[in-house]
């Protein structure tokens, strides 16, 4: 266990935010972390913030309270036939170990996942996705401790209400559940999904006679590197909004005053808008205040370009939200977890 009090986390989240904790412990295992809930902290009681890789957090101000840090590594293959593998990894896990992991094992279903930065004990807070896949798609189950039931419990996914970066524990269990290990069920012998438009594209003219669980894992890494900004060179917690999604008349209208609008069908009457399309065509791709601004690849990621505050990045949030309103009367909601 590693314990420190009035330390920075500017070394503990990917946007690189030099905010303090009033304590920060690490733990490594189930044990660890139970001594932790009973010796050190009243989680009843006492604020704190479970932290994975910080890839997914914008700290806003300093942390009163408690950052708990989740380090249980571990990756295992608890359960295989000829058709499938059930693999259990540690949540402290870094996730693309646990890609880089099952793709040498020919074990389909989280390659398109390839690259996203974090941790695996954090990927089922917000059901990652990315290039037409999302963790939902192989998650059997995961198991933590639950805070007012006072002790560690499996939850299978069917309990876990995932939807499009949600999941329960943003709701209902939202500070409640620490997650130790997660489960997932994968594929030997899996086809690659191509269901993305950008991901097929790349394959297009490429004359691969078979496209194998490697090339796709590569093509991803290779189509994510030339879009998104490396976080140890410019920090970011990736896409800041999440993409809104409105019904078929306010997208009608859109498409009226903005012809070249993107949108994909999610259901008969609903459509997806990407919220950096939106961002992009109000004139903001590339724009920048003092230590921040939007990426110039990719207007829904948010950079800092140096010794940018939380309060800052927070602000430049707040006035894209308000230009994207007054110009589509659409509102659009953070991915990133302000704290
Ligand atoms: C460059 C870049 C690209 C990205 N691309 C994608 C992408 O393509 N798709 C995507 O979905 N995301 C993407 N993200 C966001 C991020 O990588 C994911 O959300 C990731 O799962 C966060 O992991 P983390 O360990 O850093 O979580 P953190 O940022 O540390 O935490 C995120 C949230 O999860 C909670 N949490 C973390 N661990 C646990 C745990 N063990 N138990 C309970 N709660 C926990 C935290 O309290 C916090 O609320 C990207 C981020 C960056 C910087």
């Amino acid at each position: 266990m590693i314990k420190h009090t009035d330390f920075s986390l500017k070394n503990f989240n990917t946007f690189g935010i030099d905010a303090k904790t009033s304590l920060f412990i690490e733990f490594n295992s189930e044990a660890e972390l139970e001594k932790i809930l009973n010796e050190e902290i009243d989680v009843n009681n006492k604020r704190f913030l479970i932290l994975g890789e910080g890839s997914n957090v914008l700290f806003s101000e300093d942390f009163h309270g408690t950052v708990l840090r989740n380090s249980i590594e571990g990756i295992q293959i608890i359960y295989e036939d000829e058709r499938k593998a059930v693999v259990k990894s540690g949540a402290g896990t870094h996730w693309d170990d646990l890609v880089e992991f099952c793709v040498r094992k020919n074990l389909w279903g989280i390659e398109n996942l390839s690259l996203i930065p974090g941790t695996v004990g954090a990927a089922p807070i917000q059901n990652i996705g990315a290039y037409g896949a999302e963790l939902k798609d192989v998650l059997v189950s995961v198991r933590g401790f639950k805070i007012g039931e006072n002790k560690f419990i499996e939850m299978p996914k069917e309990t876990l209400e995932l939807s499009y970066r949600n999941s329960i524990f943003k709701t209902k269990l939202k500070n409640k559940f620490i997650i130790t290990y997660v489960t997932i069920e994968l594929d030997k012998s899996g086809k690659p999904n191509l269901s993305y438009t950008g991901l097929a594209k790349y394959f297009n003219g490429k004359n691969i006679k078979e496209i194998g669980i490697e090339e796709v894992r590569n093509a991803v890494i290779e189509i994510r590197r030339s879009k998104l900004p490396d976080p140890e060179i410019l920090g970011s917690a990736g896409s800041f909004f999440k993409n809104p999604v409105v019904n078929t008349g306010t997208f009608n209208k859109l498409k009226l005053k903005y012809p070249d609008i993107v949108a994909y069908k999610v259901d008969e009457d609903h459509w997806k808008i990407p919220a950096g399309w939106l961002i992009d065509n109000a004139g903001l791709r590339g724009f920048r205040t003092g230590n921040t601004g939007t990426y110039e690849k990719q207007a829904l990621v948010i950079v800092n370009y140096g010794n940018a505050s939380g309060k800052e990045i927070l602000d430049l949030a707040k006035f894209i939200q308000t230009k994207v309103k007054e110009k589509y009367q659409i509102e659009l909601e953070p991915e990133v977890n302000i704290i």
